[in-house]
């Protein structure tokens, strides 16, 4: 691809962020190699959504301005440490897309093999620890862990994405996202049932054969549990998914808000429905509770009487 390419590549994908809501706003940083080995970035301070060719910048691989006005963007150390971490990435998508966000916020973990085309792509996507935005330190951090996966949350942050190209870094990110947004909706439902720990490793084995992945990763595809990690494999959900919301030990904590359950079983009180959901906060009434569907046909055959 030649330079020119890269460009317009660039400036559509940028704009596909922020049509996609991944980021608002001055957030976010886009790069690519070039074909001579320099990379080209987006600019410190400049709208994604609204980003032109005067917006992107040429850097060399030591961080240096080659060419361009304005600054590289303040996370431009991050991005050599994806290029610096795996010879295979091309390209490297920053976002802030906001429910994969609001997971590290609460403290829940994306590390888990839920949907099949997400372990099948990218395996699990690991959070990572804390740390100041714009600093070697973070960079640090992102890169050695961008050495086994092609996608990862910074707590409290944003997501860092890689790829042979803007189009599968953009597509790993937007990915994120979906996962996030189904994994929170099948929370608020009740509960997220995870693959079986055989077909998760079955998948993972699959995916990096067939699409790829890091290369460390996919020394691994034939080993057992493949580059999932421990702790996925071990996890109670995998082996014998709960019934009470994700993950072994959720019960009593903050992860245990739920909204009551829709359920095709015999039909429940509204307030057993409420306790089962922990939602009760009435003290226990001293009449026997009536079931909900009475009380409804109760009140239509005194209204109809009444008319
Ligand atoms: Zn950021």
């Amino acid at each position: 691809m030649s330079e020119q390419q890269i460009r317009q590549e660039m400036l559509r994908f940028a704009q596909l962020c922020y049509k996609r809501n991944l980021l608002v706003a001055m957030d976010g940083n886009l790069s690519a190699l070039l074909p001579d080995g320099d990379v080209l970035c987006t600019k410190a301070g400049c709208h994604k959504g609204m980003l032109t060719d005067a917006d992107l910048v040429v850097i060399d691989r030591k961080g240096s301005k080659v060419r361009g006005d304005g600054d590289p963007t303040s996370e431009m150390a991050m991005h050599l440490a994806c290029y610096n971490a795996r010879p295979d990435v091309t390209a490297v998508v920053h976002a802030h897309p906001p429910i994969s966000v609001a997971f590290t916020v609460a403290g829940v973990s994306m590390a888990r093999c839920v949907l099949p085309e997400v372990v099948l792509t990218l395996g699990t996507i690991p959070t990572l620890d804390y740390r100041t935005t714009g600093t070697e330190d973070l960079a640090s951090i992102v890169g050695r862990h961008i050495q086994s996966y092609d996608a990862v949350l910074m707590d409290r942050h944003g997501a860092v994405c890689v790829g042979r190209g803007l189009l599968e870094a953009f597509c790993r990110l937007e990915t994120m996202e979906h996962t996030a947004l189904i994994t929170k909706t099948a929370r608020d439902m009740g509960q997220v049932q995870e693959l079986p720990a055989s077909e998760a490793t079955h998948l993972r084995s699959m995916g990096l054969k067939r699409y790829g992945g890091p290369p460390s990763a996919v020394a691994k595809a034939d080993a057992p549990g493949a580059d999932l990690p421990p702790a996925c494999l071990g996890c109670s959900g995998c082996a014998n998914p709960s019934p009470t919301g994700i993950g072994p030990s959720t019960t009593g904590s903050r992860l245990d808000l739920r909204m009551a359950r829709v359920s095709t079983g015999p039909l429940m009180t509204l307030e057993e429905a409420m306790t089962k959901a922990g939602r009760h906060i009435a003290a226990p009434s001293p009449a026997p509770s009536t079931p909900l569907e009475d009380t409804i046909v109760a009140e239509v055959l005194q209204a109809l009487k009444d008319a």
